[in-house]
């Protein structure tokens, strides 16, 4: 039988973590978390858990749970109210003018993960883009750690449900998506126990099993590694050196994992560890040579990840070491601040600032930025990667935007992306057979470009075809793909009709005529130009999508260069992004996107305007200096906002590089290998 909370035991519990904030934050009112919990109460009224619980214990153990985190006082806030703008009638705007607005962001942010729907038997795929949101809701973490806490909770009372598939289902996604990602913060803790819970309702029988077998080796190595921690601590008294020790037994789960290549638990030597804190980086060494002295260490059991850090930032030096009475125990040495990491992952660096510690707020100054830390933490990868930080690096900072279907499934597209990417994206037989979308329930053309966190419903129709037009609007190469292939599969009637239609459209862009423009010497020098046999073979080739109208008129008409302006600024450091940018006109656009760039001080390296004289549009190509991804996404977010402008496209530059590099790859593989054989040959004549 679940056990109800009573309104007061409610009380009591949203007394104790209000303590626990306290303890971190002093000397604040709080009076925004008092209200949030108010208001919270009030919002779920009497809705009721599968627990038997009011809603209200849900949002309270959120809180706790980034309480623990050291979360600053708008993430609780937003803690607190992460389920009510899903589950009550409470609008966004209204916890925007009660609590402000990086609460209303925040749980936002939190309403809009909670849109994508996980299935069993899941493409990969689909699992990459799952993550790859989870991430990209990383411009602001604390959306992401509200996020895991939520589901810590939930996962703290999956014994609730009662339907055995689905919380297999929830313990699955939660393995899968959420996992991976504490993992990937460095949140050992909660990432630990989220693992373990996975466990023990995907494998319930090994988890019983393990779970008995660990308690009884503690029952007869605990009194070992009780002397050996003494020990220890009185070497470290005699050599002046400050040392908290401490004992942890490893995760069920890992251990679980390890059990699955090595035979037996006996082979298994850090099931238990010793657990070294220390103030300084020097003096993790200076201790392991005392352990090391203390205990015989086992050969080859040693690993310096201070000096070479895990993928995810985790810093330690574990030794083996010979303990007492032929016991093997497993040492971790490191300092207070690499443990803090260790426990709370990325959230140290976020929150720890209030922790009043001036060596660690100085250690946060220098690595605020949290992107940058991921960034950081691939450099870092040293060869051992995982496939996820591996497709992180390729596409995640890339940029990118998040669509869901309407049944919550998540794609992920390039940013200006159309719906037709979007329909071919789901299947084939949507994208060819297209015929209105609706965005966010709003009715769009196909054609319309998609936002991130836009719900898109494609709606077909059997007697709609690919048109020509979509080939300006694709973004993604499996859209162009599908697209050309439809067209060049038309009857060679339908072809010169579209090639006509399109060619006749451009002639009318300029306000001349087709038949009148199009003579017979003209199109001698086109043909002769493209290298076509006749005017029927060009508008065949216009119907195909592989020659662009323009084409033909700058052919007749001669082509404009455009005009450069470069502003003289060089720095090393940045990264040269080029923008297409097209927009309406308007009397001063360029001088709005200039001012943009200056507003976010971002070096605008050229600026080069192209107004085509037979188009409405401006063309411009804007070179900017780019510290890091996140910048390049506040230029994109910042232009977007510019309502004359239409399109901002990225220009990929290096794809001619990337290649040259990979040739050289393959050449100097080719060439060792032949020096290998030329080698093997010598020695055998
Ligand atoms: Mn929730």
């Amino acid at each position: 039988m679940p056990i109800q909370n009573t309104a007061s035991e409610i009380d009591a519990l949203e007394e104790k973590i209000f303590k626990k904030i306290r303890d971190y934050i002093p000397g604040k009112k709080l009076q925004k978390f008092k209200e949030a919990y108010e208001f919270s109460k009030n919002a779920h009224g009497t809705q009721i858990r599968r627990s038997g619980d009011p809603y209200l214990i849900h949002p309270l153990r959120t809180a706790e749970i980034l309480a623990d985190l050291r979360a600053d006082e708008d993430t609780l806030v937003a803690g607190l109210l992460h389920d009510v703008v899903e589950d009550t009638t409470t609008p966004l705007p209204e916890i925007e003018n009660l609590f402000g607005g990086t609460v209303s962001y925040l749980v936002d942010g939190v309403t809009k993960l909670s849109k994508m729907r996980y299935r069993e038997r899941m493409e990969q795929r689909q699992i990459e883009s799952l993550k790859k949101l989870f991430i990209h809701s990383a411009r602001d973490l604390r959306v992401i750690l509200i996020k895991l806490a939520d589901r810590l909770d939930n996962m703290r009372t999956l014994s609730f449900i009662a339907n055995d598939k689905k919380r297999k289902r929830i313990a699955k996604e939660t393995i899968e998506i959420y996992v991976p990602i504490a993992n990937l913060l460095g949140i050992g803790e909660l990432h630990a126990e989220l693992e373990d819970l996975c466990f023990s309702h995907l494998h319930p029988d090994e988890y019983k099993q393990l779970k008995q077998t660990i308690e009884e080796n503690v029952e007869q190595r605990g009194f070992i590694l009780d002397e050996m921690m003494q020990i220890t601590q009185k070497e470290l008294k005699i050599n002046k050196i400050d040392a908290e020790i401490s004992g942890r037994h490893k995760s069920l789960y890992s251990l679980y994992k390890k059990l699955q290549t090595k035979q037996t638990i006996l082979n298994i030597d850090d099931i238990t560890a010793i657990r070294v804190a220390l103030p300084l980086r020097q003096d993790c060494y200076y201790v392991l040579g005392i352990i090391h002295r203390l205990f015989k260490p086992k050969i080859g059991r040693f690993k310096d990840y201070i000096a070479v850090p895990k993928p995810n930032g985790y810093q330690s030096l574990h030794t083996t070491v010979f303990g007492l009475d032929g016991s093997i125990v497993e040492f971790q040495i490191r300092t207070r601040y690499m443990h803090l990491e260790a426990e709370y992952g990325i959230a140290a660096h976020y929150f720890y600032k209030y922790s009043g510690n001036k060596e660690i707020s100085a250690l946060i100054q220098q690595r605020s930025n949290w992107i940058q830390r991921i960034l950081e933490m691939q450099k870092d990868q040293n060869g051992s990667s995982s496939d996820f930080l591996e497709n992180l690096k390729l596409d995640v900072f890339q940029d990118r935007i998040f669509v869901f279907s309407p049944k919550g499934e998540v794609f992920d597209l390039p940013v200006g992306a159309s719906c037709i990417d979007f329909a071919y994206a789901v299947h084939s037989d949507i994208g060819s057979h297209a015929s209105k979308a609706e965005i966010n329930g709003t009715r769009f053309p196909v054609t319309a470009t998609l936002g991130n966190g836009d719900t898109v419903n494609i709606i077909t129709d059997k007697n709609y075809w690919p048109d020509l037009e979509w080939l300006n609007c694709a973004k993604t190469s499996l859209a162009l793909h599908k697209i050309r292939e439809f067209l060049k599969h038309a009857s060679l009637g339908k072809k010169l009709e579209s090639g006509r239609k399109h060619l006749e459209k451009e002639f009318s862009h300029i306000g001349r005529k087709m038949e009148s423009e199009l003579t017979s010497k003209r199109i001698k020098l086109i043909a002769e130009k493209l290298q076509r046999e006749n005017l029927d073979e060009i508008l065949t080739t216009i119907a195909e999508g592989d020659l662009h109208p323009k084409i033909i008129l700058e052919i007749i008409y001669g082509q404009k260069e455009p005009g450069a302006e470069t502003t003289s600024q060089t720095n090393r450091h940045l990264r040269k992004i080029d923008l297409k940018i097209t927009g309406n006109n308007s009397s001063n656009q360029f001088a709005e996107i200039t001012r943009t760039m200056n507003g976010l001080r971002v070096p605008v390296e050229k600026f080069a305007v192209d107004k085509p004289w037979h188009s409405n549009h401006h063309r411009c190509l804007l070179t900017v200096l780019i510290k890091d991804y996140s910048e390049l996404s506040q230029v994109f977010e910042s232009l977007e906002q510019l309502a004359f402008i239409t399109s901002i496209k990225r220009r990929a530059g290096n794809k001619f590089l990337i290649i040259l590099l990979i040739l050289a790859a393959i050449s100097v593989l080719v060439i060792s290998w032949l020096t290998g054989y030329l080698k093997l040959l010598n020695t055998l004549l």
